[in-house]
Parts: C-alpha cells; sequence; structure tokens
C-alpha cells in the first residue's frame, strides 16, 4: 500500500485506497504553480502526471474525496486502452483486475444483436481513478483535496491564471490553468466564448452497482438495453461487481426514482431486472450532451467532459478524456514557456482534429437509439448483415493518431 493511502470496505465489496492530500490549501497558496489542474477524474489526472514527468511543478485540485464513484459505463474501449498503454499505465490498470470485454450486445424488446468486440475492458471508475491519481502523485504532482476550486476573472495581460479556493479566502496562481471537472465541474468563466451550452433534449446520465443480480449478466459482454425512454448499459467490473450506468429523457425521471427508472427500461427491453439490483444508491448527473465553442481561454485549457461531450454509447468518454490530456501536455507546456494568444483557437482546432471527429458517429448512434423502433429495424438490418454492426463497432473502437498526442519529455512541439 501507498504512504498516505489506507484500505476502506466500502459495503459493496469492493476494498479501496483512500486518498490523502499531499498538500494542505495554505502551503498551496505559498507557492506560483507551472499548472494547477482542476478535477481528478481521468483526463485530470493523466494531464497531471503527463506536465510533472516533463519537469513541470503541478497542483491537482479534486472535489471529492477519493476514492469516489462516478456515473460510467467502467467501459474503456480500444482507444482509451491504447492511450492507457502509450502514457504507460495500462499494466497497472490491469492489475486492478477487471474483465476483458469480447462482446457488445444490444437489446430492443423482442430483438438483440450481439457484436464481438476486438478491445475492450471493464474496471470500475473507483478503482481506475484512484490508480490514476495515485500515479500523478508518484510522478511528483501535488494533491489537494477535498477542495473545490474556481477561476477567477483575468485580466488578459497577466502573466498568472488564479483559482479560487470555494468557501475560503485561499487564491492559487499558476502559468497555466488545465480544467478537468467533468461534466458537472462546468466552470463559469469570464469569456463568452468559452460558456457551455447544454441541448435542450439532452438526457441525463444515472449509476448504481449490483453486488446481487441475475446469472443472466456474465464477464466479458457490454450488454445494452434500448427502450423509448432511455438505454442501460450494464457491466460486470472487479469484485463481481455489475455495473449500471443508463441515460435517460428528464420527463421518465420526473415520475419515477432513478432505480425505478433503471428497471422499466431493462424490463421494456427484455432483460432482466430483479429487485435485488437496486438495493445500492442511484445517482444522477447534469445534462450529458453540451458543448463549447472555444475550448481555451487566456491561460486556460478545457479537457475532457468539461470540453463537452454527447452520449454515451460503447464507451468513448474515457478514450476522449485520455486523448485530450495527453494532447494537452504540449500546449500547456508551451504556455508555461510563453503564453500565444493564439493558443486558444488551435487547441480548439486541435480537440476538433483528434476528439470532434470520432462524436459525430456517437450523436449518429444516439438519435438511432432515441427510436427504438428504428433501431429494431437496424438490428434487424445487422443480423442480416453481421460485418455492419460488427464495421460500426470497429470503428468506434478505432486507434487514430496524431503528432500532438506523442509528445515525448523534453521534445516541444510548435503550437
Ligand atoms: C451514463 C454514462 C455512461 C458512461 N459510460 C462510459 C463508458 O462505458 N465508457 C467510457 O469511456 N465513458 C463512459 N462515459 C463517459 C465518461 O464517464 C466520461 O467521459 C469521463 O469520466 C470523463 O472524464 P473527465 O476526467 O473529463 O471527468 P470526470 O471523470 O467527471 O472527472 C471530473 C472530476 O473533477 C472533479 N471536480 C468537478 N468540479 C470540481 C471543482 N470545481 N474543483 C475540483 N474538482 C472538481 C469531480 O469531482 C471529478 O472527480 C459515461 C458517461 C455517462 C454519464
Amino acid at each position: 500500500m501507498l504512504a498516505g493511502t489506507m484500505a476502506v470496505n466500502l459495503g459493496s465489496g469492493i476494498v479501496s485506497e483512500a486518498m490523502q492530500a499531499t498538500i494542505s490549501a495554505v502551503d498551496a497558496t505559498a507557492s506560483r504553480w507551472d499548472a494547477i489542474v482542476i478535477g481528478a477524474g481521468l483526463a485530470g489526472s493523466i494531464a497531471a502526471r503527463g506536465l510533472a514527468l516533463a519537469g513541470q511543478r503541478v497542483l491537482l485540485i479534486e472535489k471529492n474525496h477519493f476514492p469516489r464513484d462516478k456515473v460510467c459505463g467502467a467501459c474503456l474501449n480500444g482507444d482509451a486502452l491504447a492511450g492507457l498503454a502509450a502514457v504507460g499505465l495500462l499494466g497497472e490498470v490491469k492489475k486492478l483486475g477487471g474483465h476483458a470485454l469480447n462482446r457488445y450486445r444490444l437489446q430492443v424488446g423482442a430483438r438483440h444483436l450481439q457484436v464481438p468486440l476486438d478491445a475492450g475492458h471493464a474496471v470500475s471508475r473507483r478503482a481506475l481513478d484512484g490508480l490514476l491519481v495515485r500515479a500523478a502523485i508518484t510522478a511528483g504532482v501535488q494533491y489537494l483535496s477535498p477542495a473545490q476550486a474556481a477561476v477567477a476573472d483575468v485580466d488578459p495581460g497577466d502573466r498568472n491564471r488564479v483559482v479560487r479556493l470555494i468557501g475560503t479566502d485561499y487564491c492559487l496562481h499558476a502559468s497555466v490553468v488545465v480544467v478537468a471537472a467533468g461534466l458537472v465541474g462546468q466552470q463559469r468563466i469570464d469569456d463568452a466564448s468559452c460558456q457551455t451550452v447544454a441541448a435542450n433534449d439532452s438526457r441525463i446520465g444515472l449509476g448504481m452497482h449490483a453486488a446481487r443480480y441475475p446469472a443472466f449478466y456474465q464477464p466479458g459482454t457490454i450488454y445494452m438495453a434500448v427502450s423509448s425512454g432511455g438505454y442501460v448499459g450494464l457491466t460486470c467490473t472487479e469484485g463481481g461487481i455489475l455495473n449500471i450506468a443508463a441515460a435517460v429523457d428528464r420527463d421518465l425521471l420526473k415520475q419515477h426514482s432513478g432505480a425505478e427508472t433503471l428497471a422499466l427500461i431493462l424490463q421494456s427491453a427484455g432483460m432482466p431486472a430483479d429487485a435485488s439490483m437496486f438495493d445500492h444508491p442511484c445517482r444522477g448527473t447534469a445534462p450529458l450532451t453540451r458543448r463549447r465553442q472555444m475550448l481555451a481561454s487566456h491561460r486556460l485549457f478545457f479537457i475532457g467532459d468539461a470540453a463537452g461531450y454527447v452520449e454515451p454509447f460503447t464507451g468513448e468518454g474515457m478514450a476522449w478524456a485520455v486523448r485530450g490530456a495527453r494532447a494537452v501536455i504540449p500546449f500547456a507546456l508551451a504556455a508555461i514557456d510563453d503564453w500565444n494568444p493564439n493558443q486558444p483557437l488551435i487547441w480548439t482546432q486541435t480537440c476538433q482534429q483528434i476528439i470532434g471527429r470520432h462524436q459525430w458517429l456517437c450523436r449518429g448512434f444516439a438519435g438511432l437509439l432515441r427510436r427504438p423502433q428504428l433501431c429494431s429495424v437496424a438490428i434487424r438490418a445487422a443480423m442480416t448483415m453481421p460485418m455492419f454492426g460488427r464495421a460500426i463497432v470497429r470503428k468506434l473502437n478505432q486507434v487514430t493518431h496524431h503528432e500532438v498526442l506523442d509528445h515525448r519529455p523534453g521534445h516541444r512541439i510548435a503550437v
């Protein structure tokens, strides 16, 4: 066990290590940081670690006590695994346990489609995110938690970006700030082009885990149940826990509790839903689909879900978070050396190239999943042409390369 952690049983069969801060708020205010990263999810921890490995003084701020649960399907796709391998962490991730994913099963009413998966791994976010924070700390990152951060207004001539700790008088200074605060932690900053806009019809995310569930749900498969009110994804993670995550219509949630909503969707898609599956707390998210016009501002970059998000399908969000975290490193290093006012535009365009192109396919699927009858027709078509379904899943898992993703310590690319 690492120094600064202690084992805790979380009452669900999962044993995790409680994460301790490595620095106090008072001590953090005494330094001028090269980089402050807000949010210790996948994107924040990987970016903070990458910057520390490049020799920078980095502070990672997280508002929640870790380990924490997070609404997520817990499925790392092929691209996410390739990203974790590229930053040298895939071996550690596999050691967490979890299950290799080899099958995707989509069910709508009486119809179901099974597609083999070439790559994928299911592991709880509690374990995964804890590992990534520990890896960041090992690389030299200072970790301040629990602490909620907000980016302060800025004078564009400033050589600093200031971060306030909410509920305190503390202000922290850094050459560059990376916002990786996820969906719920959308930062309001004084740059209108960076404000987020949520889609009017955006669904809400729901998540829970089950220690007891029907034998139907087997390790290695992603189960997806689709109904008119939303869709639910289920997969087995380490310790025999079933992870349940969903994107559901807001109207359905006005009439039913979260657990009832999950059960209704599973039942109407013809999938088993015992009452025993739903005796853990159900968590919700902010509206899922949202975008920012610009993904950076003066000495500040948005990455991961904080940069925008579309509804989940087979596990793309974590791949995009890893991509953003790797790609932001050369940008942040250049900004620490010397701020170039063109950087916000270049970063926004880079994100379009490395992530935006992947998101259009997910938007298409999110649209299809909102129309169960059309979905059912698509399943029938895919059953008669199995290559069709496989080609789509392969496309979603596709690993694409880009120079900005392969930053090496000591090598600065022009941005
Ligand atoms: C229902 C659902 C199912 C999904 N299924 C999958 C899946 O199977 N596979 C997949 O790849 N993706 C999936 N995703 C998407 C995936 O969960 C996200 O894309 C991914 O977690 C993004 O990582 P992140 O680091 O940007 O944000 P997060 O993981 O949300 O991390 C953000 C962190 O910032 C912290 N924070 C927020 N505000 C502040 C603040 N002000 N100060 C300090 N800290 C702050 C939060 O506490 C949190 O720890 C799913 C999402 C949903 C909603």
